[in-house]
């Protein structure tokens, strides 16, 4: 048994899993076990509540119209618990998917309005028989950190009050394809486009955020390398 935990709520782990989304945990999870971290990971989905101190750690991951659809609709019964744990500094990464519905709205490809949950003030529409795919390169220059990965979303995004973007697209097209920004920042949560996965091509950023959950629970001394 390892010496310190994290608690890891995979929220609708079993529907929306884009592109291999899940190898962020397993990313997490080899790092944390070479700290003597044991990660323990719950999906929590559908009728399900989600109890804000039970975790030190949330993963939301991208999806499909269809299933995006069906997880907004029971999202809004964990709307409260979630916007709690966000606003108490919660960590929480959230990819695509996951990241539109912490905003305010997603308008589908079929121009179909979806409420997200407006714990974050982005919101998210359509373009016309298109979508963003390709390779993508970002800089944060806060961290001065170069994130690299793979974007595929129809969705346009735009930040609001409070939020950062995860970085400044140098190549590709990020939240919008017009004002350079890519992914979010906001309190301990972030959330991006990436996929294939995020954390396994940028570990930087795995530690960063691995370093927030663990400095959460057990004070700042310790933080992994
Ligand atoms: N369905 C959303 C979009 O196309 C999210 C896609 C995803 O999670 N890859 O924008």
């Amino acid at each position: 048994m390892a010496n310190y935990q994290l608690r890891v709520a995979h929220l609708y782990g079993n529907l929306l899993n884009t592109y291999g989304d899940n190898g962020n945990l397993l990313v997490l999870d080899y790092l944390a076990k070479k700290m003597d971290v044991e990660m323990t990971t719950t999906i929590v989905s559908l009728y399900e509540p989600f109890v804000a101190d039970e975790y030190d750690l949330v993963f939301f991951g991208g999806g499909q119209d269809y299933e995006q659809k069906i997880v907004a609709h029971d999202l809004q019964s964990k709307k409260e618990a979630l916007t709690s744990y966000i606003e108490n500094d919660g960590v929480l990464l959230a990819i695509c998917g996951g990241y539109q519905l912490l905003g305010h709205y997603y308008v589908t490809a079929n121009d179909e309005k979806i409420m997200g949950i407006g714990a974050l003030d982005h919101y998210t529409t359509r373009q016309e028989n298109h979508r963003f795919i390709g390779d993508i390169k970002i800089v944060n220059e806060t961290f001065n950190e170069t994130y690299i990965g793979f974007e595929n979303h129809n969705g346009r995004t735009f930040l609001g009050k409070g939020e950062r973007p995860l970085g400044i697209v140098v190549d590709g097209h990020g939240n919008n394809g017009e004002d350079q920004t890519e992914g979010v920042i906001y309190r301990n949560v972030f959330g991006s486009y990436f996929h294939g996965p995020l954390l396994a091509r940028n570990t930087n950023l795995a530690k960063r955020i691995l370093n927030l959950a663990l400095a959460k629970k057990y004070g700042s001394d310790f933080l992994i390398k």
